[in-house]
């Protein structure tokens, strides 16, 4: 369905507890209310987000909503970020259900643009963050963080935020936002959160959405491997070798067979340590039926 068709140019769609949240789709539009919010002396916080939202997504909402005056939510599932026989046209997208979502958490306004505003004709620029980009999911998904870097890098210069937050579900993808950021000398504070998990350990994700019954399963063997080098590691196990090992045991005893990476990680250079210590990160990434699933856990 055509963008048009289901948003007027610029509106705002009146909530149940009568706080409106403006829905923008034009990157002017956008500039122009944070110029003016900006002008005005107030700060702004921005949470992007592919959409599909869940409880992680709202996590980071709350947290941003505390740090700023006026929080911005992006809803854009971005092409580039996406290689050639991914989910780009499956992934969910669902404005309205999402906008419920998200009513209650003082969201004030929602960027939501259809591709060729983002992209438009003869579109050819890109921003690489050329080392951090290339182990772990670098090595599986060619030219995604490129896409990642990219579409957020846009998205700062059309909605100008004081604070940006992402999650640590998304380790490398994090450590990549904060690494551009430092270097291209943007003054946006680069906000963390920690992974929110089903009671039973597994890593919320719209992914998740994928899985049937017995497919979700198995995929509690991602967070169950990364709890088992975790706990190895507390008891003094630092033989990352033993440590992925172990892991990768639990993965495939799971019927998880189609593992693209489990690594032991510096948690800043991404390198990969001799030995496990305090602050690397254990990350794993497997397909489950149709779901490429991601995890880590901090050491
Ligand atoms: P996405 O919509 O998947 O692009 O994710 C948007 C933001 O939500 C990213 O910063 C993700 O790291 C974050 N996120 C996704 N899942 C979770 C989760 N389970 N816990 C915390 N943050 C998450």
């Amino acid at each position: 369905m055509k963008l048009e068709a289901r948003l007027s140019h610029q509106k705002s769609i009146h909530m149940t507890d009568n706080k409106d949240i403006k829905i923008i789709d034009k990157i002017k539009d956008m500039q122009s209310l944070s110029n003016n919010i900006r002008k005005e002396g107030r700060s702004i916080s921005f949470v992007p987000t592919m959409g599909a939202l869940h409880e992680g997504h709202l996590s980071l909402m709350r947290m941003a909503k505390e740090k700023c005056d006026f929080l911005v939510v992006s809803i854009f599932v971005n092409p580039t970020q996406f290689g050639p026989g991914e989910d780009f046209n499956k992934y969910a997208r669902d404005l309205e259900g999402d906008i419920k979502k998200i009513s209650t958490i003082g969201v004030d306004a929602v960027f939501f643009p259809d591709v060729d505003e983002i992209y438009p004709d003869g579109y050819e620029t890109y921003v690489e963050v050329e080392e951090l980009q290339k182990p772990l999911c670098g090595q599986y998904r060619p030219g995604h963080f490129k896409g990642v870097a990219t579409v957020v890098l846009k998205l700062f210069n059309i909605v100008k935020p004081d604070v940006a937050v992402f999650g640590e579900k998304d380790y490398q993808q994090l450590l990549i936002i904060k690494k551009m950021v430092r270097d291209l000398h943007l003054e946006i504070e680069i906000v963390g959160m920690p992974i929110i998990r089903e009671k039973d350990g597994l890593a919320l994700s719209s992914r998740n959405a994928y899985l049937s019954d017995e497919e979700r399963v198995k995929a509690l063997a991602l967070s169950k491997s990364l709890a088992e080098i975790k706990n190895m590691f507390n008891n003094g196990n630092k033989d990352t070798g033993e440590l992925v090992k172990t892991g990768t045991g639990i993965l495939k005893e799971n019927s998880v067979s189609s593992i693209d990476y489990l690594e032991i990680r510096d948690g800043a250079s991404l390198e990969k340590p001799k030995e496990a210590k305090n602050g690397d990160i254990a990350a794993v990434a497997a397909r489950v039926g149709n779901a490429r699933l991601i995890d880590n856990i901090k050491l």
